[in-house]
């Protein structure tokens, strides 16, 4: 292989050095996904010091937003006070590493899945949203002689969705009750979602995620007095995640309940704020993705590349085209070329060069300019980068811009579609 180490760049060395490295270790797939451990690691201090005395719970769902669980969980889980996840393979891989921390799945579970979890006795935190599933908790714990724990959640910003409804005292002090009748349950903690913190004004009154914070506030009050009276010991609450824990974090709203409080961090973590109003500063981006060039071409002025025909050389002398082994199986079909979309995409070279798309891209082949934006020429064995912030220049493609590019989609489902591609290698490094 011809790919050069470049000491222009920050974490350039260290990235090749562990593609090489997984690619000895692994059955290699085309597209080389670099978890960077050193930018993890800074992110987590970096939010942990900003949430002072609130606990930190790392939501690791979608198998870490694409960064893959089995290898994030390691490197942070001793920082943590929590982890959340969802599906049952994310509780196994957690449960294995750390047998006592609070485990919560951050989703209503299935029947089958609360099961499974039970049976194995992982001990998981599971969210409920409506009396029937704290019933049928309560009766698999029961028949498992286990106690459950339980993680309420209040529809407090009206999603419909992940909460119990507290439109009305009344009835909520009575489903209360009735949870709180059932045998083999402890409520562990209680949160709400507040899903468009991300846009929120944190000192404007009438916010609608203020609003939605004052009522989950004035509801989780009514709970533990109804719990004190009761004798009952008191659960854990928990209303912020990455948005809204930059949004709010600072003004300790939910101090005067007088209950450990933890934040649920996902995005954060991953560096994936960095384009919200309220950022989580100082933060950067863990995922890197590269691709090795297979073989580059030469193709003669008017001679066509790709699907459909819609790139043309236009060059008298030609044009090289080098081949790429990933295509929109993993780069996702807005990642286009010249000629496909107004908005094409590039690469990246070791240098901070960019290489243009051309042409239609196929499932698992991409076709790309030889010639950079900085004279250099691709060959075989060239390392291309495909989402980075690696290089100083301005033109670089990172998560978030692919994530434009996508047609503003979210910047986890970006991570997701890397990661989670069956054309990619992950590797730590
Ligand atoms: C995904 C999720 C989070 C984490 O959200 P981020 O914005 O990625 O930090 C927190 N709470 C719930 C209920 C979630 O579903």
């Amino acid at each position: 292989m011809n790919y050069q180490l470049s000491e222009a760049v920050p974490d350039h060395r260290r990235f090749v050095t562990g593609c090489v490295g997984a690619m000895k270790h692994n059955c290699v797939k085309p597209m080389m996904v670099g978890v960077n451990k050193a930018a993890l690691k800074d992110n987590l201090h970096t939010i942990k010091s900003r949430l002072g005395n609130h606990g930190l719970c790392a939501v690791l769902k979608g198998d870490a937003y694409g960064h893959g669980i089995d290898i994030v969980a390691p490197e942070i889980i001793a920082a943590c006070s929590h982890v959340a996840v969802v599906d049952n393979y994310e509780l196994g891989i957690v449960r294995n590493l750390d047998a006592e921390i609070p485990l919560l799945r951050l989703r209503v579970g299935s029947d089958f899945e609360i099961v499974e979890a039970a049976e194995k006795r992982w001990r998981v935190r599971e969210m409920v949203a409506s009396l029937p599933k704290v019933k049928e908790i309560s009766r698999i714990a029961g028949r498992l002689g286990q106690q459950a724990e339980i993680h309420l959640s209040l529809d407090a910003a009206g999603l419909g969705r992940n909460g119990l409804n507290i439109s009305d005292a009344e009835s909520f002090d009575a489903l209360l009750l009735a949870i709180l009748d059932l045998p083999n349950i402890h409520v562990a903690s209680v949160g709400c979602h507040l899903p468009d913190a991300g846009d929120a004004d944190p000192v404007e009154r009438h916010d609608p995620s203020r609003l939605a914070l004052r009522r989950f506030s004035a509801s989780t009050r009514r709970l533990l007095q109804l719990f004190n009276d009761r004798g009952i010991q008191l659960p854990e609450v928990s209303a912020f995640s990455s948005a809204s824990s930059c949004a709010f974090g600072h003004n300790e709203l939910l101090k005067d309940l007088h209950q450990p409080v933890f934040d649920r961090i996902g995005s954060s973590l991953f560096g994936l704020t960095v384009q919200n109003r309220h950022a989580e500063k100082n933060t950067r981006q863990v995922m890197h993705v590269g691709t090795f060039v297979c073989d580059v071409v030469h193709r003669r002025q008017g001679e066509k590349v790709g699907y459909e025909h819609c790139y043309r050389v236009n060059d008298p002398t030609g044009e090289r085209i080098a081949l790429l082994g990933t295509g929109w199986l993993s780069l996702s079909r807005y990642q286009q070329g010249e000629g496909k979309s107004i908005t094409p995409a590039f690469g990246m070279n070791q240098f901070g060069g960019s290489h243009l798309f051309l042409g239609r891209q196929s499932m698992n082949i991409s076709t790309i300019r030889a010639r950079g934006s900085d004279g250099y020429e691709l060959s075989a064995g060239d390392l291309l980068f495909l989402t980075t912030d690696f290089g100083p220049v301005d033109a670089v493609p990172s998560i978030s811009k692919v994530a434009w590019w996508m047609g503003g989609v979210q910047p986890e489902f970006v991570t997701s579609t890397f990661g989670g591609s069956a054309s990619s290698t992950r590797f730590l490094f």
